[in-house]
Protein backbone atom coordinates (compact mmCIF):
# COMPACT_ATOMS: atom_id res chain seq x y z
CA UNK A 1 0.00 0.00 0.00
CA UNK A 2 1.20 3.31 -0.87
CA UNK A 3 0.46 5.95 1.33
CA UNK A 4 -0.34 9.49 -0.19
CA UNK A 5 -1.19 12.95 1.46
CA UNK A 6 -3.66 15.02 -0.18
CA UNK A 7 -3.24 18.63 0.77
CA UNK A 8 -6.49 20.58 -0.68
CA UNK A 9 -6.14 24.63 -0.81
CA UNK A 10 -9.43 25.62 -3.08
CA UNK A 11 -9.43 26.70 -6.57
CA UNK A 12 -11.12 25.97 -9.62
CA UNK A 13 -11.56 22.17 -8.95
CA UNK A 14 -13.15 23.11 -5.38
CA UNK A 15 -15.70 25.59 -6.43
CA UNK A 16 -19.22 25.72 -6.39
CA UNK A 17 -20.84 28.00 -8.92
CA UNK A 18 -23.10 31.20 -6.80
CA UNK A 19 -24.37 34.27 -7.89
CA UNK A 20 -20.61 35.64 -7.40
CA UNK A 21 -19.46 33.04 -9.77
CA UNK A 22 -17.10 30.11 -8.90
CA UNK A 23 -16.86 30.27 -5.33
CA UNK A 24 -14.03 27.73 -3.92
CA UNK A 25 -15.73 25.44 -1.46
CA UNK A 26 -14.83 22.62 0.55
CA UNK A 27 -14.80 19.67 -2.30
CA UNK A 28 -11.86 17.59 -0.34
CA UNK A 29 -14.22 14.44 0.09
CA UNK A 30 -15.13 13.85 -3.63
CA UNK A 31 -10.97 14.60 -4.35
CA UNK A 32 -10.47 11.79 -2.09
CA UNK A 33 -12.68 9.51 -3.74
CA UNK A 34 -11.65 10.06 -7.32
CA UNK A 35 -7.77 9.58 -5.82
CA UNK A 36 -9.39 6.17 -4.15
CA UNK A 37 -7.50 3.40 -5.46
CA UNK A 38 -6.91 -0.59 -4.26
CA UNK A 39 -3.46 0.23 -3.52
CA UNK A 40 -3.37 3.55 -1.54
CA UNK A 41 -4.45 5.08 1.08
CA UNK A 42 -5.20 8.76 1.20
CA UNK A 43 -4.63 10.90 4.12
CA UNK A 44 -6.31 14.36 3.93
CA UNK A 45 -5.28 17.77 5.01
CA UNK A 46 -7.95 20.52 3.86
CA UNK A 47 -5.74 23.33 4.93
CA UNK A 48 -7.84 26.33 3.33
CA UNK A 49 -10.18 27.28 0.98
CA UNK A 50 -9.06 30.26 -1.28
CA UNK A 51 -9.13 31.08 -4.98
CA UNK A 52 -5.81 30.92 -6.00
CA UNK A 53 -5.40 35.14 -6.61
CA UNK A 54 -5.97 35.35 -2.61
CA UNK A 55 -2.81 32.78 -2.19
CA UNK A 56 -0.16 35.19 -0.67
CA UNK A 57 3.28 34.50 1.04
CA UNK A 58 1.26 33.38 4.19
CA UNK A 59 -0.28 30.54 2.49
CA UNK A 60 2.68 29.68 0.80
CA UNK A 61 4.44 29.41 4.53
CA UNK A 62 0.89 27.02 5.31
CA UNK A 63 1.52 24.65 2.00
CA UNK A 64 5.19 24.20 2.95
CA UNK A 65 4.53 23.26 6.72
CA UNK A 66 1.76 21.31 5.70
CA UNK A 67 3.80 19.74 3.69
CA UNK A 68 6.95 19.69 6.19
CA UNK A 69 4.95 18.34 8.96
CA UNK A 70 4.12 14.67 6.78
CA UNK A 71 7.02 14.77 3.89
CA UNK A 72 8.81 12.03 6.00
CA UNK A 73 6.10 9.48 6.55
CA UNK A 74 4.54 9.20 2.96
CA UNK A 75 5.56 7.95 -0.26
CA UNK A 76 4.30 10.47 -2.09
CA UNK A 77 1.83 14.91 -1.43
CA UNK A 78 -0.65 15.88 -3.73
CA UNK A 79 -1.48 19.84 -3.48
CA UNK A 80 -4.62 20.78 -5.09
CA UNK A 81 -4.49 24.18 -5.86
CA UNK A 82 -6.22 27.18 -7.93
CA UNK A 83 -4.68 27.44 -11.54
CA UNK A 84 -4.00 30.86 -11.35
CA UNK A 85 -1.35 31.28 -9.26
CA UNK A 86 0.00 27.68 -9.46
CA UNK A 87 3.22 28.07 -11.42
CA UNK A 88 3.82 31.35 -8.36
CA UNK A 89 3.53 28.22 -5.33
CA UNK A 90 5.13 26.26 -7.42
CA UNK A 91 8.27 28.17 -7.75
CA UNK A 92 8.44 28.97 -3.98
CA UNK A 93 7.43 25.20 -2.66
CA UNK A 94 10.73 24.89 -4.79
CA UNK A 95 12.76 27.04 -3.26
CA UNK A 96 11.44 26.45 0.75
CA UNK A 97 11.17 22.57 -0.10
CA UNK A 98 14.65 21.72 -0.87
CA UNK A 99 15.71 18.59 -1.49
CA UNK A 100 12.61 16.47 -0.66
CA UNK A 101 12.99 12.91 -0.71
CA UNK A 102 9.65 12.16 -1.91
CA UNK A 103 7.63 13.66 -4.95
CA UNK A 104 5.53 16.84 -4.52
CA UNK A 105 2.71 17.01 -7.35
CA UNK A 106 0.78 20.30 -7.54
CA UNK A 107 -2.65 19.97 -9.98
CA UNK A 108 -6.17 21.94 -10.31
CA UNK A 109 -8.28 21.90 -12.99
CA UNK A 110 -10.37 24.43 -15.73
CA UNK A 111 -13.82 23.22 -14.66
CA UNK A 112 -15.02 22.47 -10.89
CA UNK A 113 -15.10 18.91 -9.96
CA UNK A 114 -18.45 18.56 -10.23
CA UNK A 115 -18.95 19.84 -13.62
CA UNK A 116 -19.83 16.75 -15.90
CA UNK A 117 -16.99 17.76 -18.31
CA UNK A 118 -14.36 18.54 -15.91
CA UNK A 119 -10.65 17.86 -16.38
CA UNK A 120 -10.37 17.19 -12.64
CA UNK A 121 -10.57 13.52 -13.01
CA UNK A 122 -7.95 13.23 -15.59
CA UNK A 123 -5.28 15.70 -13.85
CA UNK A 124 -5.85 13.98 -10.43
CA UNK A 125 -5.03 10.84 -11.65
CA UNK A 126 -2.25 11.63 -13.12
CA UNK A 127 -0.92 13.26 -10.03
CA UNK A 128 -1.57 10.41 -8.04
CA UNK A 129 0.33 8.66 -10.91
CA UNK A 130 3.57 10.87 -10.42
CA UNK A 131 2.94 11.09 -6.20
CA UNK A 132 2.95 7.48 -6.34
CA UNK A 133 6.11 6.74 -8.71
CA UNK A 134 9.21 7.30 -5.89
CA UNK A 135 10.71 10.33 -8.48
CA UNK A 136 11.43 12.93 -5.50
CA UNK A 137 10.61 16.32 -6.50
CA UNK A 138 8.00 19.15 -6.71
CA UNK A 139 6.03 18.71 -9.96
CA UNK A 140 3.00 19.90 -11.52
CA UNK A 141 0.57 17.61 -12.90
CA UNK A 142 -1.62 18.93 -16.11
CA UNK A 143 -3.44 17.42 -19.13
CA UNK A 144 -1.69 14.61 -18.69
CA UNK A 145 2.12 16.33 -18.60
CA UNK A 146 4.03 16.38 -15.46
CA UNK A 147 5.74 19.86 -15.47
CA UNK A 148 8.94 20.46 -13.05
CA UNK A 149 7.14 23.01 -10.43
CA UNK A 150 10.03 25.78 -11.12
CA UNK A 151 9.66 25.57 -15.01
CA UNK A 152 5.82 25.61 -15.19
CA UNK A 153 3.93 28.80 -16.64
CA UNK A 154 0.18 29.33 -16.84
CA UNK A 155 -0.41 30.10 -20.43
CA UNK A 156 -4.31 29.74 -21.00
CA UNK A 157 -7.23 30.92 -19.04
CA UNK A 158 -9.61 29.00 -20.55
CA UNK A 159 -8.06 25.80 -22.42
CA UNK A 160 -7.06 22.19 -20.94
CA UNK A 161 -3.62 22.78 -21.74
CA UNK A 162 -3.39 25.43 -19.34
CA UNK A 163 0.21 25.19 -18.55
CA UNK A 164 3.24 24.68 -20.26
CA UNK A 165 6.94 23.97 -19.49
CA UNK A 166 9.70 26.89 -19.77
CA UNK A 167 12.83 26.55 -21.44
CA UNK A 168 12.88 23.14 -20.08
CA UNK A 169 11.20 19.68 -21.85
CA UNK A 170 7.97 18.26 -19.58
CA UNK A 171 9.66 15.68 -17.86
CA UNK A 172 6.78 13.16 -17.90
CA UNK A 173 3.94 12.67 -19.99
CA UNK A 174 1.09 9.69 -19.62
CA UNK A 175 0.63 8.14 -22.74
CA UNK A 176 -1.45 4.93 -23.95
CA UNK A 177 0.94 2.93 -21.85
CA UNK A 178 0.90 5.07 -18.93
CA UNK A 179 3.51 7.57 -17.38
CA UNK A 180 6.52 8.17 -18.78
CA UNK A 181 9.18 9.94 -17.17
CA UNK A 182 12.52 11.02 -18.55
CA UNK A 183 14.75 10.25 -15.77
CA UNK A 184 17.64 12.77 -17.15
CA UNK A 185 15.80 15.39 -16.56
CA UNK A 186 15.06 14.76 -13.29
CA UNK A 187 16.62 17.30 -10.59
CA UNK A 188 19.88 15.79 -8.96
CA UNK A 189 19.44 16.35 -5.49
CA UNK A 190 23.14 15.53 -3.87
CA UNK A 191 21.96 17.40 -0.14
CA UNK A 192 19.56 16.27 2.52
CA UNK A 193 16.32 17.52 2.66
CA UNK A 194 15.79 21.18 3.88
CA UNK A 195 12.59 23.29 5.31
CA UNK A 196 13.66 27.34 4.11
CA UNK A 197 10.31 29.24 5.14
CA UNK A 198 12.20 32.62 5.96
CA UNK A 199 11.79 34.68 2.58
CA UNK A 200 11.72 38.65 1.92
CA UNK A 201 8.56 39.62 0.18
CA UNK A 202 8.65 42.82 -0.60
CA UNK A 203 10.38 42.38 -3.65
CA UNK A 204 8.61 44.03 -6.82
CA UNK A 205 8.46 43.09 -10.57
CA UNK A 206 8.37 45.75 -12.58
CA UNK A 207 7.47 45.30 -16.66
CA UNK A 208 9.31 47.64 -18.99
CA UNK A 209 7.30 49.58 -21.96
CA UNK A 210 8.36 52.60 -23.76
CA UNK A 211 7.09 55.15 -21.48
CA UNK A 212 7.48 53.77 -18.21
CA UNK A 213 8.91 56.69 -16.07
CA UNK A 214 12.30 55.47 -13.86
CA UNK A 215 11.26 57.43 -11.20
CA UNK A 216 9.30 54.74 -10.48
CA UNK A 217 12.60 53.16 -9.20
CA UNK A 218 12.91 56.15 -6.41
CA UNK A 219 9.51 55.53 -5.43
CA UNK A 220 9.77 51.67 -4.83
CA UNK A 221 13.04 52.51 -2.97
CA UNK A 222 11.25 54.96 -0.58
CA UNK A 223 8.38 52.61 0.00
CA UNK A 224 11.10 49.94 1.69
CA UNK A 225 11.11 47.38 -1.38
CA UNK A 226 14.05 45.38 -0.88
CA UNK A 227 14.45 43.39 -4.34
CA UNK A 228 13.26 44.38 -7.90
CA UNK A 229 13.29 42.33 -10.86
CA UNK A 230 13.11 43.63 -13.91
CA UNK A 231 11.06 42.36 -17.02
CA UNK A 232 13.63 43.58 -20.20
CA UNK A 233 13.14 43.20 -23.85
CA UNK A 234 14.22 40.50 -25.87
CA UNK A 235 17.19 38.65 -24.87
CA UNK A 236 17.59 41.95 -22.17
CA UNK A 237 17.33 45.07 -23.55
CA UNK A 238 17.20 47.94 -21.02
CA UNK A 239 16.33 51.92 -21.80
CA UNK A 240 19.37 54.53 -21.36
CA UNK A 241 18.51 57.21 -23.58
CA UNK A 242 15.98 59.77 -22.07
CA UNK A 243 14.11 57.33 -19.29
CA UNK A 244 17.34 55.76 -18.00
CA UNK A 245 16.78 52.80 -16.28
CA UNK A 246 20.46 51.31 -16.13
CA UNK A 247 21.33 54.63 -13.83
CA UNK A 248 18.10 53.52 -12.00
CA UNK A 249 19.71 49.96 -11.50
CA UNK A 250 23.20 51.00 -10.58
CA UNK A 251 21.35 53.25 -7.87
CA UNK A 252 19.50 50.77 -6.49
CA UNK A 253 22.29 48.32 -6.22
CA UNK A 254 24.28 50.64 -4.58
CA UNK A 255 22.10 51.08 -1.76
CA UNK A 256 22.20 47.08 -1.58
CA UNK A 257 18.76 46.27 -3.45
CA UNK A 258 19.65 43.41 -5.81
CA UNK A 259 17.86 44.43 -9.22
CA UNK A 260 17.27 40.95 -11.35
CA UNK A 261 16.73 41.30 -15.31
CA UNK A 262 14.91 38.49 -17.15
CA UNK A 263 13.28 38.91 -20.43
CA UNK A 264 9.52 39.55 -21.03
CA UNK A 265 9.84 37.06 -24.03
CA UNK A 266 8.27 33.77 -22.73
CA UNK A 267 10.71 31.51 -24.28
CA UNK A 268 14.31 30.89 -24.48
CA UNK A 269 17.22 32.67 -22.03
CA UNK A 270 18.16 36.33 -21.64
CA UNK A 271 21.99 36.99 -22.81
CA UNK A 272 22.53 40.66 -21.70
CA UNK A 273 25.36 39.92 -22.99
CA UNK A 274 24.90 40.01 -26.81
CA UNK A 275 23.78 44.37 -26.90
CA UNK A 276 25.10 47.44 -25.48
CA UNK A 277 21.82 47.86 -23.98
CA UNK A 278 22.17 44.60 -21.81
CA UNK A 279 25.95 44.86 -21.45
CA UNK A 280 25.07 48.57 -20.23
CA UNK A 281 22.77 47.12 -17.30
CA UNK A 282 24.89 43.83 -16.28
CA UNK A 283 27.96 46.79 -15.73
CA UNK A 284 25.55 48.68 -13.31
CA UNK A 285 24.76 45.66 -11.24
CA UNK A 286 21.89 44.12 -12.54
CA UNK A 287 21.80 39.80 -11.88
CA UNK A 288 21.02 37.79 -14.62
CA UNK A 289 18.22 35.37 -14.43
CA UNK A 290 18.98 33.64 -17.50
CA UNK A 291 16.47 30.88 -18.69
CA UNK A 292 14.48 31.27 -15.36
CA UNK A 293 10.44 32.08 -15.79
CA UNK A 294 9.54 35.30 -14.05
CA UNK A 295 7.28 33.37 -11.50
CA UNK A 296 10.75 31.38 -10.60
CA UNK A 297 12.91 34.82 -10.58
CA UNK A 298 10.42 37.10 -8.49
CA UNK A 299 10.17 33.57 -5.98
CA UNK A 300 13.99 32.66 -5.75
CA UNK A 301 14.81 36.64 -4.81
CA UNK A 302 12.33 36.25 -2.40
CA UNK A 303 13.96 33.02 -0.92
CA UNK A 304 17.33 34.92 -1.51
CA UNK A 305 16.87 38.01 0.36
CA UNK A 306 14.85 35.90 2.96
CA UNK A 307 18.98 33.93 3.41
CA UNK A 308 21.10 37.21 3.37
CA UNK A 309 21.10 40.92 2.44
CA UNK A 310 24.60 40.55 0.87
CA UNK A 311 24.60 41.32 -2.71
CA UNK A 312 27.79 39.34 -3.22
CA UNK A 313 25.63 36.38 -1.83
CA UNK A 314 22.83 36.71 -3.59
CA UNK A 315 24.34 36.62 -6.76
CA UNK A 316 25.97 33.36 -6.03
CA UNK A 317 22.25 31.92 -4.93
CA UNK A 318 21.17 33.41 -8.55
CA UNK A 319 23.75 31.52 -10.69
CA UNK A 320 23.61 28.46 -8.74
CA UNK A 321 20.54 25.95 -9.53
CA UNK A 322 18.79 24.74 -6.36
CA UNK A 323 15.72 22.08 -8.14
CA UNK A 324 16.76 22.72 -11.61
CA UNK A 325 15.11 26.26 -12.36
CA UNK A 326 18.13 27.61 -14.15
CA UNK A 327 20.59 25.37 -16.83
CA UNK A 328 23.86 26.41 -16.24
CA UNK A 329 26.26 26.24 -19.00
N1 LIG B 1 -9.50 31.45 -10.21
C1 LIG B 1 -9.19 30.06 -10.08
C2 LIG B 1 -8.06 29.92 -9.08
O1 LIG B 1 -6.94 30.16 -9.42
C3 LIG B 1 -8.81 29.49 -11.40
C4 LIG B 1 -8.53 28.00 -11.40
O2 LIG B 1 -8.31 27.36 -10.40
O3 LIG B 1 -8.47 27.44 -12.53
O4 LIG B 1 -8.28 29.58 -7.96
Amino acid sequence: MKKILLITTGGTISSLPSENGLIPADCSESIVRILNDKETTILLKNIMVLDSSNIQPEEWKMIAEAINETIQSVDGIIVTHGTDTMAYTTSMISFMIQNPPIPIVFTGSQLPIIHPLTDAVANLKCALEMAKSAYPGVFLAFDRKIILGCRAVKVRTEGFTAFESINFHSIGKITATGLHINESLLPHYTKPFKLCLNIETNVFLLKLTPTTNPNIVDLLIENGIRGIVIEAYGAGGISFIRRDFVSKIKQATEKQIPVVVCSQCLYESSNFQIYEVGKKALQNGAIDALDMTTESAVCKLMYALGQTKDIKEIRKIFSTPIASEIQTK
